[in-house]
């Protein structure tokens, strides 16, 4: 039987923590340079957990994985949670009327992490580089083209349209939170329900929200202009309504995905995907 206890998706609030990215600015800049090999998602919950319990925020690892490196977990110290993707199987009936196996994945919360400070030892090496962003990386890893900009409407910035494009204006006053905003209505799957196209007239729908809230996530993150215009966009936004959870779980997927799809130097083993 599944157990309830392990189920990310109702213990994580990913709205709350979606308020906490947007309400402290500087927020996510820090949580992304102390544990940039996570998806930003856990980074965040990281970050608060380590607040929460006045724990001295740092490098994370595993029980384990302090031991390799000569350093013990101080007695009485509790575990950093965060979320893991676990490959699972499940049986299914195809078309023809036979079982077949297949593999999906679940999210998971598992207490195996500390932080530098709850432990100690032999010194650990200086910090690990921040991994470079790069624009056409993400966007051939994410399988999304650039396309010309063509649209005759003076105040757009930008629009994403189905067939996974996007177009910047030439003259787009924040070009990387614009694309960011379009990448992000691409994975977030919005273009398959027709184009967009953003300017200032559009709607203030969930799907900007969505949109906006990634792009906000992405730049604070990597330390780009924007930031503060996707925030405050995003705060006049909450004025009126909330982010729905399944929304601000997919906001950080999303950004997870496309910060990961940048990165120069490709990470595996301890990566975590929320
Ligand atoms: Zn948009």
């Amino acid at each position: 039987m599944q157990s309830a206890k392990n189920n990310a998706a109702t213990e994580i609030n990913w709205e709350a923590l979606l308020v906490e990215a947007v309400s402290k600015p500087g927020r996510v800049l820090e949580a992304y340079h102390l544990f940039h090999s996570f998806s930003i998602g856990n980074a965040i919950w990281a970050l608060v957990q380590c607040d929460v319990r006045k724990i001295q925020p740092g490098p994370l690892n595993t029980f384990s994985g302090w031991k390799k490196l000569n350093r013990h977990v101080k007695k009485g110290e509790r575990a950093i949670r965060l979320v893991m993707p676990i490959t699972c199987k499940r049986k299914e009936e195809n078309k023809d009327g036979e079982e077949e196996e297949s593999n999906y994945t679940r999210f998971v919360i598992r207490p195996n992490w500390f932080v530098l400070s709850q432990t100690e030892g032999e010194e650990v090496a200086a910090e690990v580089e921040i991994p470079e962003w790069n624009a056409e990386r993400a966007l051939a890893e994410l399988n999304i083209n650039r396309v010309s900009y063509e649209s005759m409407n003076g105040n757009a910035q930008g629009y994403a349209e189905p067939g996974r494009k996007i177009a910047i204006s030439p003259i787009a006053a924040l070009p990387y939170k614009t694309t960011f905003h379009e990448m992000a209505h691409v994975v977030l799957g919005h273009t398959e329900e027709g184009g967009l196209s953003d300017d200032e007239l559009t709607p203030r729908s969930l799907m900007e929200a969505e949109a906006e809230s990634v792009a906000m996530l992405c730049c604070e993150s990597l330390g780009l202009p924007g930031a503060e215009f996707s925030r405050a966009y995003i705060q006049n936004w909450l004025n009126g309504s909330a982010i729905p959870e399944k929304s601000a779980q997919k906001i950080f997927s999303a950004a997870h995905k496309i910060l990961k799809a940048g990165q120069e130097n490709e990470k595996s083993g301890n990566e975590q995907a929320a």
